[in-house]
């Protein structure tokens, strides 16, 4: 058993100073004040951790890992004209499936799972191409995934992508022992038609499967709903999406009459705030989510977009975006944020033991250091985790019970190894030289 003593250790919404945390193979079986943690035994590896927190692993319901490898090639443009003129023609060189593109999306997916790991996040949620690279970086990590081959429906007259998602669920569902889960994932209701849509949700029913869809990332695309006499929640109602699971990515633009409809689905909202702020896209009205009951995780959207996959930076600009929309301070406190990156994620992932420091859930677990000197004088730790650390304050992560990260070392990959080539494979497909 892996005993952590000295720290403060959170549960959902508790504190405890000088608390215990014990993780016994995957799962935790203890989280609590040190008086009623289970008796020590001789064999037990105990690591005392004064002056750290340890929190629940980050979730980030929403990335697209591969696009590590296009991080600050196109900034400050708007939507449209980023994907037509830069990020399309950069996806062309890549490759095809089954050629280039296998080896360019395990490095650029390798790469962001560097930055997040380093930064403590423990399970992602990914819809790209060559989802059997991303699998498998994910597995060599040693975080868990729920992966997705995205579906642009109007260019796939022979369905050829929902085949592959479907036979991407049956090569991975459940693999690296559970780690590894599969949805389907069509990519947009601008991008697949109604029938498009029924075809996948039928699959999906057929497989068991969670969709994972980008949902109402503009205003202009509810606006293009309502003309055609829909809102985002009916897409997922009429085409029958809503008898699974549905992370809906972004959520900026309900309608009004989304909300008491989305709160009967079992669905769960990927809030991207970084990426929704740097490409003006609008300001999802997360705490009326809330309010009606739906998760709302913290996601960070890919780095092509957002430029970080830091979940520090992903919950300051969640409570910061909530507060200045509305002119209400009270809006998103830090418990709630912390809630969100973590725990809220894991459920709008379907993901039912991950998120919580409690008994059974499992051990994936961050050490946070709170020594340094821009978190001193520590008050509040949920406060001082949400306002004011960073990701470099990241100590330890522990994935599924094994260390997997401790001060600045990747223990389970090859550092050197990935940022070589990365930086190979980022050349090759922007057709740009690097600076440094
Ligand atoms: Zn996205």
């Amino acid at each position: 058993m892996i005993r952590l003593t000295g720290a403060t250790v959170l549960t959902p919404d508790v504190e405890h100073p000088q608390g215990v945390l014990c993780m016994d193979g995957k799962r935790i079986v203890y989280a609590g004040p040190a008086a009623g943690a289970p008796p020590a035994a001789p064999d037990d590896e105990v690591v005392d951790l004064p002056g750290r927190a340890v929190i629940p692993g980050f979730v980030n319901p929403h990335t697209h890992l591969a696009m590590q490898l296009m991080r600050g090639i196109a900034d400050d443009v708007a939507l449209q004209p980023w994907l037509q003129e830069h990020i399309w023609p950069v996806e062309e060189r890549m490759g095809e499936e089954g050629g280039a593109l296998e080896q360019h999306v395990l490095a650029g997916s390798r790469l962001a799972l560097l930055e997040a790991v380093a930064a403590g996040v423990t399970a992602v949620n990914d819809m790209y191409m060559a989802m059997d690279r991303v699998a498998e970086a994910i597995g060599e990590a040693g975080i868990r995934g729920v992966i997705t081959r995205g579906i642009v429906g109007h260019t796939d007259p022979e369905r050829r992508k929902l085949r592959l998602g479907r036979e991407l669920y049956e090569r991975w569902q459940g693999a690296y022992g559970g780690r590894i889960q599969v949805a389907l994932g069509p990519h947009a209701p601008y991008t697949c038609s109604m029938d498009y849509l029924g075809e996948v949700a039928q699959a999906a029913h057929d497989l068991g499967a969670r969709i994972h869809i980008h949902l109402a990332e503009t205003h202009q695309e509810t606006a293009d709903l309502a003309a055609q006499g829909l809102t985002p929640a009916h897409v997922l109602l009429d085409s029958g999406l809503s008898r699974q699971h549905v992370i809906a990515a972004h959520y900026v633009a309900p309608a009004e009459s989304d909300f008491a409809l989305l709160e009967h689905m079992h669905v769960g909202i990927a809030h991207c705030p970084i990426s929704n702020l740097k490409l003006g896209c609008g300001f999802a009205p997360v705490a009326r989510l809330r309010e009606h009951g739906i998760p709302v995780g913290i996601g960070s959207d890919g780095a092509a977009s957002a430029n970080v996959l830091d979940p520090f930076l992903g919950m300051k600009a969640a409570a910061w975006m909530a507060k200045g929309n509305s002119q209400d301070p009270t809006q998103l406190p830090a418990r709630t944020v912390l809630r969100m990156a973590t725990y809220e994620g894991a459920l709008a992932l379907d993901l039912n033991d991950v998120g919580l420091l409690a008994p059974g859930y499992q051990a994936d677990v961050v050490v946070v250091d709170l020594r340094a000197t821009h978190l001193q004088p520590v008050f509040d730790v949920f406060s001082a985790l949400v306002y004011t650390a960073t990701a470099r304050d990241v100590e330890r992560v522990y994935a599924s019970g094994k260390l997997i990260y401790q001060e600045g070392r990747h223990l389970a990959v090859d550092r050197e190894a990935i940022l070589a080539e990365a930086r190979g494979a980022a050349e090759r497909v922007t057709q740009q030289a690097l600076r440094s």
